[in-house]
């Protein structure tokens, strides 16, 4: 079904996101972690897509796998760059044969293994660009990213926005944030994209920080900054795997629990392929009555 009339029929929801597992020896393992959440009745999971379309194949039977076994409604999240209009058409015209009907348009980084990576031999240059050509099927509901910090290649974060509102008027039905850790950075975005006319349901990108290292890593690569006092509890935590897992739990929870008692009734999970952390921040919060 797709996410533009899911999202009009459900005032409230989660979703959650993996990444395709290496191998097809992990599909049962995956599809353990996707049979655990979906008891919480997600409005869709998504997976996601390598840089320049690296996992293509991994992702599409990833979707596959969960569309034959699950009556879960599904997202391929999908990159433009490095991409020709040729190869972007053969896999929407997949997608539609399979019943794909979600896309995540993203641009993409260029991979960071492939330093001599020429992005300009790519059709795309903006995910706007992608989200145009995808909307001429005329069959899929669209998604795109968004960043409350502001996109870490952007000159100012008004700039941001004014390409943000292009990227949606393109044709986006929703958006999803980049992970924050202060929910005044979704807040202020919320603000800020009223003020411009944007009209959309912006879903929060939730990541708990299970992994301090991990996530310090990944959160300074996307511009997303770990709050001060977070980081000072969980750098003696280092070597202290549960207490830390525990702290990171807390966290998100309390972020949940203050973003639903300001209305947001929508919440996207980064679930890194594993199901504890959501299951007991969901049931922390009751969701299953508040949200799903
Ligand atoms: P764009 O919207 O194209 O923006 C990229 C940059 O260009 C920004 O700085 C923007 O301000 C600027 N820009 C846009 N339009 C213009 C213009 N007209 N002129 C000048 N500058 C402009 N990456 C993956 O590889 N695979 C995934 O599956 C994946 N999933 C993601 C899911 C979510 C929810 C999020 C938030 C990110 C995800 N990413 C993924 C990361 C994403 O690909 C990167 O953040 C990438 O750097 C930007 O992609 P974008 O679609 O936001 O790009």
């Amino acid at each position: 079904m797709k996410l533009k009339n899911i999202l009009k029929e459900r005032a409230k929801g989660i979703s959650f996101e993996f990444f395709p597992p290496r191998s097809a020896e992990g599909k049962d393992s995956f599809m353990k972690v996707v049979n655990t959440l979906k008891r919480y009745n997600p409005l869709y999971v998504s997976v996601t897509y390598g840089a320049s379309g690296s996992t293509q194949d991994r992702t599409k039977n990833t979707l596959t796998w969960i569309k034959d076994a699950t009556d879960l409604t599904v997202m391929s999240h999908l990159t433009c760059i490095g991409a020709t209009k040729t190869s972007m058409d053969v896999l929407l015209r997949d997608y539609i044969n399979l019943g794909i009907e979600n896309i995540l348009a993203l641009r993409g980084d260029p991979p960071r293994n492939m330093p001599d990576f020429d992005p300009s031999i790519g059709e795309f240059r903006y995910a706007k660009d992608l989200v145009e050509f995808i909307k001429k099927y005329n069959y899929f509901s669209i998604a795109v990213a968004v960043y409350p910090e502001g996109h870490p290649e952007s000159p100012s974060i008004e700039k941001d926005m004014e390409y943000t509102k292009e990227k949606i008027d393109a044709g986006a039905d929703f958006a999803i944030t980049q992970m924050f850790f202060d929910n005044r950075y979704y807040y202020d975005f919320i603000e800020r994209a009223e003020k411009r006319g944007i009209k959309i349901p912006i879903l929060p990108g939730i990541m708990p920080i299970t992994d301090f290292k991990k996530i310090k890593e990944f959160a300074s690569f996307c511009k997303a900054t770990i709050p001060k006092d977070i980081e000072e509890k969980m750098v003696p935590l280092i070597n202290k795997q549960d207490e830390m897992f525990k702290l990171g739990i807390e966290h998100a929870t309390k972020q949940c629990a203050d973003l639903i008692n300001n209305g947001i009734e929508y919440l996207h999970f980064y679930t890194m392929n594993k199901s504890e952390a959501f299951s007991t921040i969901i049931d922390g919060l009751g969701l299953p009555s508040v949200l799903t």
